[in-house]
């Protein structure tokens, strides 16, 4: 039986925005078993309260961000929800002062160590999966993503395909097993990573004002400008493996499948999570006291104690 999370105790932490350059303040509490992963704005005045569904995630030039039916929009949760998701976190409320989530350092680590200082609550509640059990694929300009029925727990295998001297071509793939461990490990601490042409851009129209070598992988044309150069030698096909993480976590259920993609971002993956929830034919809700359903690993999938000691 794996049953629900959330923290053990309240946490907060504080950082930079990516959009305005700010400083803003995020505290997570402890909530109930099937409240969801819930996102207040205490900035506004009534506050307003968000759900992390599929339906409400919005891909922008620059993040994943939430936007409720009043237009109200929470954004930069992707790396967080990515950190949530090797946690096997599926409940909590999460508070913020400002209208996006601060952006740390462009991975999911600054996440993943917070709540290892908070600790991990297990509810008496079981976890309710989504296993898939028809394939659901989605295609764009010749990118495309798909999740097929996994025997084996969640799989992932994705592709990108950059054209740059920085860019090695043999870098470019990744596939894993997920476990909170492998990505906490080897895929938590990769960086958003963007171009120097795209930086003048965004500036230019007031855009991303808190971004900085600090919080991203910036590249010219030749090369990375990071004075720290990478922190994986493949950081940027994981980067993008932890963004597809997230964004298919953002209905706050594990996904069991395997997920394959081709040059895939925010939106494509929330295309195929939206696809994959249109029709429930193409899942089952799975607890697991139903392991006869699957001979899935998943019983060591979502191992909270091994993924706050892989990093
Ligand atoms: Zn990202």
């Amino acid at each position: 039986m794996i049953n629900q999370r959330t923290i053990l105790k309240p946490v907060s932490m504080t950082g930079i925005g990516l959009h305005s350059g700010a400083k803003v303040q995020v505290a997570f509490r402890p909530a109930p078993a099937d409240t969801g992963i819930v996102y207040t704005r205490t900035d506004l005045n009534p506050n307003v309260t968000m759900k992390c569904t599929a339906d409400n995630v919005k891909d922008t030039q620059l993040c994943t961000a939430l936007v409720n039916e009043a237009g109200v929009r929470i954004s930069t949760v992707e790396h967080l929800t990515a950190a949530l998701s090797s946690l096997g976190i599926d409940n909590l409320y999460v508070d913020v002062n400002a209208p996006e989530i601060p952006v740390m350092d462009g991975s999911a680590q600054p996440f993943l160590y917070l709540f290892a200082s908070v600790g991990i609550q297990e509810l008496s509640v079981p976890k309710k999966f989504i296993r898939v059990v028809r394939k659901v694929r989605v295609e764009n300009e010749g990118k495309w993503a798909e999740l097929t029925p996994s025997e084996s727990g969640f799989n992932l295998d994705l592709q990108i395909d950059f054209n740059h001297p920085a860019m090695d071509r043999d870098k470019q793939h990744y596939a894993m097993t997920f476990t909170g461990e492998a990505f906490a490990r080897d895929v938590s601490r990769a960086r958003t990573f963007c171009f120097m042409r795209d930086v003048e851009f965004m500036h230019a129209h007031n855009l991303a004002l808190g971004g900085s070598l600090e919080n991203a992988v910036v590249l010219d044309d030749n090369r990375v400008i990071n004075p720290e150069g990478l922190r994986y030698e493949d950081e940027f096909v994981k980067h993008k493996l932890l963004d597809a993480i997230g964004d298919l976590y953002m209905d706050g259920h594990s996904i069991l499948a395997n997920f394959k993609a081709y040059k895939t971002g925010h939106d494509l993956n929330n295309r195929l999570l939206r696809a994959l929830l249109s029709d429930s034919s193409n899942y089952e809700i799975i607890q697991f006291a139903d392991t006869q359903k699957t001979k899935s690993n998943a019983i060591n999938f979502l191992d909270a104690k091994k993924t706050l000691t892989a990093f």
